[in-house]
């Protein structure tokens, strides 16, 4: 098979050490695997800035999704009301989640390529004191959109709100300090910045927050309380647990680390958007959100004109080395390229190669 490498925002290029780590098959019950678990557990604490005196990690089996969904149906009991804040289809996963929970919550949404309004956000905050929680996607990997986590941190502490953030596609590649941004649930999984492969997520949560959510999951293999109760007592998964797949990304945090932690990931990858930008912009192709909107993960570009076939550039990009991401707009023709993962400034410079082949013009 022709390989390539993938500029989707997960699955994505992971290096030939991670995929490795995954040839070896190791027992979930057994003391050496359960070692790798409270490792990781502890990485990560650290990745986030945050004392192990406050916050604790719980890992789950399966996608983001399932992840985000353990955090809706643990973090949240019947009496509570969420104010769900949303600039893209991510947020509105979490929007059907709370009616598949049977969740009070408020549905605040605004343009695909806009910030949520402060002003609107503590009106809403001041008429409703039924709201005990703030939810919003972190970087909308939808459009690459970057979405003002310290306004909405500012927030929660001023209302006394409980903060849930998906940070699925940032977590890793921008940095954060989970701590002084008082979140209380911060979700990923292993197939994003970290850069392991697809399997299970992870929740960075507040100890005194995840403590108090004993018996409010409406799903038992979904239970974050239940998982993390399990697992903190020595580092056993409740159920299977993905073997392999955390083998890797115990790998994964270990290479992160040697590159220099996430501010050395975090230059990789803005240099990687800022050069992908630049190049695609001279070839005609203009990004969705604007410079000072845009996170370095995923950039969304508007087809250059009436005649582009999405379709058919997919294929001839394909075919030369890199696979991207369709678009995600429904009102607008788009396509999305990511730039994380095993990805450097030499692939994006071949990437804009090939497309200025396919394009058939001269650099403008
Ligand atoms: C990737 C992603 C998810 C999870 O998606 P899965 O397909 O379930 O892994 C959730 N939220 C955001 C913002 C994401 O980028």
């Amino acid at each position: 098979m022709k390989q390539y490498k993938l500029l989707t925002p997960g699955p994505l290029t992971t290096s030939a050490s991670v995929k490795e780590e995954m040839l070896f098959d190791r027992c979930t019950w057994d003391q050496d695997y359960k070692d790798i678990t409270q490792k990781i557990r502890k990485q990560l604490l650290d990745l986030a800035n945050a004392s192990a005196d406050d916050y604790t990690v719980v890992l789950m089996q399966g996608s983001g999704t399932f992840t985000v969904e353990s955090v809706m149906t643990t973090a949240l009991n019947k009496e509570d009301k969420a104010l769900i804040i949303t600039n893209g289809t991510y947020g509105e996963r979490i929007v059907k989640m709370a009616d598949y929970i049977g969740l009070r919550y408020k549905h605040y949404d605004v343009a695909y390529n806009a910030y949520p309004d402060e002003m609107e956000l503590r009106s809403i905050l001041d008429n409703d004191s039924a709201i005990t929680h703030l939810v919003m996607v972190h970087c909308e990997t939808t459009t690459g959109i970057l979405n003002p986590v310290e306004m909405i941190s500012e927030l929660a502490k001023t209302y006394q709100k409980t903060l849930i953030i998906d940070a699925m596609s940032s977590f890793g590649g921008v940095e954060m300090n989970v701590q002084d941004l008082g979140i209380d649930y911060l979700i990923s999984s292993a197939n994003k910045c970290i850069q392991g492969v697809p399997g299970f997520g992870f929740v960075i949560a507040k100890q005194d927050k995840l403590t108090a959510c004993e018996g409010n999951a409406s799903s038992l293999s979904l239970d974050l309380y239940d998982q993390w109760k399990e697992m903190n007592k020595d580092g056993k998964w409740r159920y299977t647990s993905p073997t392999h797949v955390v083998a890797a990304f115990s790998k994964a945090i270990d290479e992160l680390i040697a590159e220099g932690g996430i501010p050395a990931r975090s230059r990789r990858y803005q240099r990687n958007n800022q050069l992908l930008r630049e190049g695609l912009e001279r070839l005609g192709f203009h990004a969705y959100i604007t410079d000072e909107r845009q996170s370095p993960i995923i950039t969304t570009f508007l087809f250059p004109n009436s005649t582009f076939e999405f379709e058919d550039f997919y294929q001839y990009v394909k075919e030369n080395g890199f696979v991207l991401y369709p678009g995600k707009l429904t009102e607008m023709n788009t396509f999305r390229i990511g730039n994380i993962g095993e990805v450097y400034e030499e692939d994006i410079e071949k990437l804009c190669n090939v497309i200025q082949e396919y394009m058939g013009v001269g650099i403008k």
